[in-house]
């Protein structure tokens, strides 16, 4: 069966393209920076990250994949204002809560306290439940919060429709779909079965992050 290029065997890698779960996102207003319980310099770095075992993380990637909530998920803490003082009113700060990994579809909740079927109804004791952890590594956090917005994984994908169902990878980057076989074997530098059309961003090897990397690699084949 071919697909948009009539070439079977990139279609059916298209195909079979998967996406990873989602993520929650959680901006927060703060009077100061979080009293990380670790010690006060973790309040000058710009990411602190909570994912206390390989086994929570184990979990927090294997519930989502059956639709569920995790029970305890993994946070990656932004301190924009710790490094950048001008992402905040002079004296405030600014917090992001990267909150993994999520369902795009709730099937259910592994910890069973959430009953809500729909991220409308579910994100906001979601994120109470993601505050809750940070809490644990920052007590006192909430009594600094000025301002709070939840972003669910729907939100994501209606502002980019790249990030399906929430992936902020756009496309899990398990082995099968990674390396040389991103985003198919055969087409990790972006080119595909049709002269002159290329495919770049983060579905395309080396995948995902701020630093450009498919589009820099294409433009230096490209000359
Ligand atoms: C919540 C979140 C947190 C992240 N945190 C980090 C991090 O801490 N560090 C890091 O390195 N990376 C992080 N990433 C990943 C990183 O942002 C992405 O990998 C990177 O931005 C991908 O770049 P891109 O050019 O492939 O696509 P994008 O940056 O997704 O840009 C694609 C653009 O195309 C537009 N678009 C999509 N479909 C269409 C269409 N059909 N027609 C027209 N326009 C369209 C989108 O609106 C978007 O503007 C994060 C991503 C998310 C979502």
């Amino acid at each position: 069966m071919t697909g948009p290029t009539g070439d079977a065997h990139y279609d059916a890698g298209l195909r079979e393209f998967r996406h990873a779960p989602g993520t929650v996102m959680i901006h927060l207003a703060l009077s100061d920076l979080p009293d990380w319980r670790a010690g006060a310099e973790l309040r000058d770095y710009a990411y602190v990250t909570i994912a206390p075992t390989l086994d929570a993380m184990a979990k927090t990637y294997q519930q989502p994949m059956a639709g569920l909530l995790p029970e305890e998920p993994m946070i990656v803490v932004g301190q924009p204002s710790a490094i950048d003082p001008s992402r905040a009113p002079e004296g405030k700060h600014t917090l992001w809560l990267q909150v993994r990994m999520v369902p795009a579809e709730i099937a259910g909740d592994a910890a069973g306290q959430i009953d809500a079927r729909d991220w409308e109804a579910a994100l906001a004791p979601f994120c109470e439940r993601a505050l809750d952890i940070v809490e644990r590594h920052a007590p006192g956090l909430r009594g600094k919060i000025l301002g709070m917005r939840c972003v669910s994984p729907r939100d994501l994908e209606a502002d980019n429709p790249n990030l399906v169902g929430g992936d902020q990878v756009c496309g899990s980057h398990h082995l099968s779909q990674n390396a040389i076989f991103r985003p198919v074997r055969g087409h990790a530098d972006g080119t595909t079965p049709l002269d002159g059309l290329y495919h770049t961003g983060a579905a395309v090897w080396p995948g995902a992050s701020t630093g450009a990397g498919p589009g820099t690699l294409l433009g230096k084949m490209l000359g």
